[in-house]
């Protein structure tokens, strides 16, 4: 029986929250991947090993079975196919908010809206929703800059504590979802590895809501 479990994980933000649950779970990493360079990192269980990954592939992993479980972005998930994964559980880390954002003293366009974001299909779902045609652009990071210098009206992003957009003469102005990580596995090994996977589930769970 292969009792191998792999987690997919991302550097940062969602690392560092997932460790605590992962310690309740009673799996500790033997390496910090802050400061090593390995990206399959060993732990204090023989069977589960932990996949540093980026933080857009997680999904993907996941869902082709290369691990068993991991964590993303609910940002993440609204972009990527979730075919072969189920989400099972909001952990409550790495919260933020999708919003709209623009130039604080926005002067009146007499075009479509144009909106410079990353997340595409996020974006097109809300406008679709409202009713609203717009022209969107995609870009991979720094959209902050889009505004400024006229590539676009609007932007679509992640928003915390709004320091980024202030720091950039944006403001916030529409919310489209509160984010947060959550905990996906993939549909497969949820059946074959049922045992190992729900311990972890309902470890997590129990770390989430205290
Ligand atoms: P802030 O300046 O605190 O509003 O943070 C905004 C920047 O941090 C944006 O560029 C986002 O892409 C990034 N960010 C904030 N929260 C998250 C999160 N939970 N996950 C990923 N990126 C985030």
């Amino acid at each position: 029986m292969n009792d191998q479990l792999t987690i997919a994980l991302s550097k940062g933000r969602i690392y560092k929250d997932t460790l605590p649950l992962l310690e309740a779970a009673g799996i500790e990493p033997l390496e910090d991947p802050s400061k090593s360079r390995k990206l399959i990192l060993p732990t204090n269980q023989d069977n589960v090993r932990l996949l540093i990954v980026r933080a857009t592939d997680a999904p993907t992993y996941v869902a082709h079975g290369a691990a068993d479980i991991g964590v993303a972005g609910k940002d993440v998930l609204m972009e990527a196919p979730t075919d072969n994964l189920f989400e099972l559980l909001d952990l409550h880390i790495a919260k933020c908010k999708l919003m709209v954002a623009g130039p604080e003293n926005e002067k009146p366009h007499g075009h479509r809206l144009k909106v410079a974001t990353k997340y595409l299909k996020s974006a097109q779902a809300y406008y679709a929703e409202k009713g609203e045609q717009v022209d969107l652009i995609k870009l991979y990071g720094s959209m902050e800059i889009a505004p400024l210098i006229d590539l676009a009206d609007r932007i679509v992003d992640l928003v915390d504590t709004g320091n980024t957009l202030k720091a950039n003469g944006l403001v916030p102005l529409e919310h489209i979802a509160d984010i947060s990580s959550r905990l996906i596995v993939n549909q497969h090994a949820y059946k074959t590895k049922f045992a190992q996977i729900n311990h972890i589930v309902e470890e997590f769970k129990k770390a989430v809501e205290k």
